[in-house]
């Protein structure tokens, strides 16, 4: 068995077309990989079908094609993939750290304490006798402990987290049985064999949860890098929920260019007036990981 030295992905959620913000994660991962010399893979991360746009799968390839962006092997969906999604909670379940959990909206809100990473859940349900909600519409969740996580990211260094108190008990299944993006993303990095996850750093007070799964199914730990997320004037993340436009192709040489030096790299004036090629072979050569503000 040949083992992977590098395997990065770029994951989008095909909620609308793809903008500056995620342009900027496509290009660090992208880039990552080639300077590595490792692959890059596409996942299409579509579990969500109420906040899904029809079409913005096929756009965002479509784009990413334009800009000259080659991706390894096929792109993997995960709507494609919902029954490794169910084994694994069933794995869990026989771990005996899954619960289900009956609670409305309005009791969660009422219940638990807000943070930055939205409500902390304070385990309502998980001493309750588990029979009772058989029959009932539940959502599963897994029981967390207040043990430090800890992570080093390549960019910020040493990071940390206690579940329990930070997060609380977190949603594996929704109670209308959408698969959470902890466990699919979990679940797929594993069964794709990604070594090295680069994506925004919205996202990384998610990677402890990550990792706790991770280390529940004793899968391995890919190595993490967290980017600096695009905001617009207002501060605010580009979204599509902040109504970040979406990348115009008829000059994507200067998006590219606009992603890269937002990722603190320098290309040379020959390089941003020339070809979307010659980019491209400039910046494999050129990535500088250090250059990254943080
Ligand atoms: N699908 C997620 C997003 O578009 C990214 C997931 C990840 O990179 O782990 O924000
Ligand atoms: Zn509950």
């Amino acid at each position: 068995m040949t083992t992977i030295k590098y395997r990065g992905r770029f994951a989008p959620s095909p909620t609308g077309p793809l903008h500056f913000g995620s342009l900027v994660a496509a290009v660090g991962s992208y880039l990552d990989a080639r300077f590595n010399g490792g692959e890059w893979r596409v996942r299409i991360e579509d579990l969500d079908g109420q906040r899904e746009v029809p079409g913005a799968a096929v756009g965002i390839l479509k784009t990413l094609e334009q800009l000259g962006m080659e991706w390894d092997g096929e792109v993997v969906y995960q709507s494609a993939r919902t029954h490794l999604y169910h084994d694994a909670i069933n794995t869990l379940q026989s771990m005996g750290v899954v619960y289900s959990c009956t609670c409305s909206r309005k009791e969660i809100a009422d219940s638990s304490i807000v943070s930055s990473q939205g409500l902390i859940y304070p385990g309502t349900c998980s001493a309750k006798d588990q029979r009772h909600f058989l029959s009932k519409v539940h959502a599963l969740r897994i029981r967390t402990h207040n043990d430090p996580i800890e992570f080093r990211d390549r960019l910020k260094g040493i990071c940390s987290q206690r579940l329990l108190s930070e997060t609380g008990d977190f949603v594996l299944r929704r109670a209308d049985g959408m698969f959470a993006y902890q466990l699919a993303v979990v679940v797929d990095d594993a069964q794709q064999q990604i070594t090295h996850v680069v994506r925004g750093a919205d996202l990384i007070a998610s990677t402890p949860r990550q990792i706790y799964l991770q280390q529940l199914f004793g899968f391995l730990t890919p190595h993490y890098l967290h980017l600096p997320v695009a905001v617009n004037a207002m501060g605010e993340k580009l979204s599509k929920q902040t109504h970040a436009a979406p990348i115009d192709i008829s000059n994507g040489l200067q998006q590219l260019v606009a992603a890269v030096q937002f990722l603190g790299q320098k290309p040379p004036v020959e390089i941003t007036e020339g070809t979307i090629s010659c980019f491209w072979e400039w910046a494999f050569k050129n990535w500088q990981q250090h250059l990254i503000p943080h």
